[in-house]
């Protein structure tokens, strides 16, 4: 298609996009926090990998550390939401913080799911990618039991103790179609291989892969707002390009856009990750529309309800502090 300067163009807008439960959680947490005790609210890690919330909460007196030992004695700090390991735990007991847990309780599960299984005496296979923080939390539970593994060429070198106790979990943001092809893969090897008692990749992911597919065949040029440390954001990049889409283009926010990227295009896809407050949206469809895309058309594939209460200590403070 082709795009006059007069504009007639079109954004197809995906939904679900942004914020899940346990993002909206995590944030509402460390506001909560600083609300009820005043800054500084320490907070171990990105509480959630977004440039843009990190940067917001930061002006509002929060401080993010990348390690529990940089807290000051004594000090509270908010653990993220991609969880954390029991060392961590460890570690901010024995210098005394008072924390507050802001980890998804999806990724919980995943965590408890890893506990029963090492207890089983399983071999666990972890499929996630190395070094993203859920993936060390998770792997914390149990070292000497699980092993990471990041793609289905990966599974070649899984050595397991008994092949009929083996059984995998995940992380909570990996591709659905991809997660499927290790899986395949792994169970081609041990042909025993258990599965989790229910899906690790989370509703959020799993619903905003959806609606991605469901506009990328029909989108020139597909537009992810997103951190480059957010999974899930980094994921939908994928999804749109092996669903379709022409080409496809992560943002943190509109000022990243490039003109360049829409010469020609007559359909843009937008979605954003599960961390990427709506604002951040807004703004790419105000560039849009300037430049030749006014009309908007949002793609709904799912309606989210799902909630998560905010840590037990936190609300009774809050109700104590009236
Ligand atoms: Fe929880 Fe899923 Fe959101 Fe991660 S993406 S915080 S697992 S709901």
């Amino acid at each position: 298609g082709h795009s006059s300067a007069a504009g007639t163009g079109t954004i197809l807008v995906a939904a679900p996009r942004g914020y899940c439960a346990g993002v909206d959680r995590a944030v509402d947490v460390v506001e909560k926090a600083l609300d009820l005790y005043g800054p500084p609210v320490y907070v171990r890690k990105e509480i959630v990998h977004n440039k843009y919330v990190v940067e917001s909460l930061s002006r509002r007196g929060a401080i993010f550390v990348q390690d529990t030992e940089q807290v000051p004695e004594g000090a509270r700090v908010v653990f993220s939401a991609h969880g954390v390991s029991p060392q961590v735990r460890a570690v901010a007991q024995a210098r005394n913080l008072a924390t507050i847990d802001a980890t998804c309780p999806l990724v919980t599960k995943v965590h408890r799911e890893a506990v029963r299984f090492a207890k089983e005496d399983y071999d666990i296979i972890l499929v996630g990618h190395e070094g993203h923080e859920e993936v060390e939390g998770t792997f914390g539970e149990a070292p000497e039991h699980i092993q990471v593994v990041g793609s289905p060429e990966e599974v070649d070198d899984v050595v397991v103790r008994d092949p009929s106790r083996v059984v995998w979990v995940s992380q909570t943001t990996l591709s659905v179609d991809e997660t499927r092809e290790t899986v395949d893969r792994l169970r081609e090897r041990f042909p025993l291989l258990e599965d989790p008692p229910s899906d690790d990749i989370c509703y959020a992911t799993q619903n905003r892969q959806v609606a991605v597919k469901t506009i990328a065949p029909r989108a020139d040029v597909m537009i992810v707002v997103g951190s480059a440390n957010s999974s899930n954001s980094v994921r939908l990049v994928e999804v749109a390009l092996e669903s379709g889409a022409g080409v496809a283009h992560r943002v943190d926010k509109a000022d990243e856009l490039d003109p360049v990227w829409f010469q020609g295009a007559s359909t843009v896809g937008l979605t954003s990750g599960a961390s990427v407050p709506e604002v951040l949206v807004r703004d790419v469809v105000e560039w849009l529309q300037a430049r030749g895309f006014p009309t908007v058309e949002e793609v709904r594939t799912e309606t989210e309800t799902i909630t998560f209460a905010l840590p037990r200590n936190l609300r009774a403070q809050m109700a104590a502090s009236g």
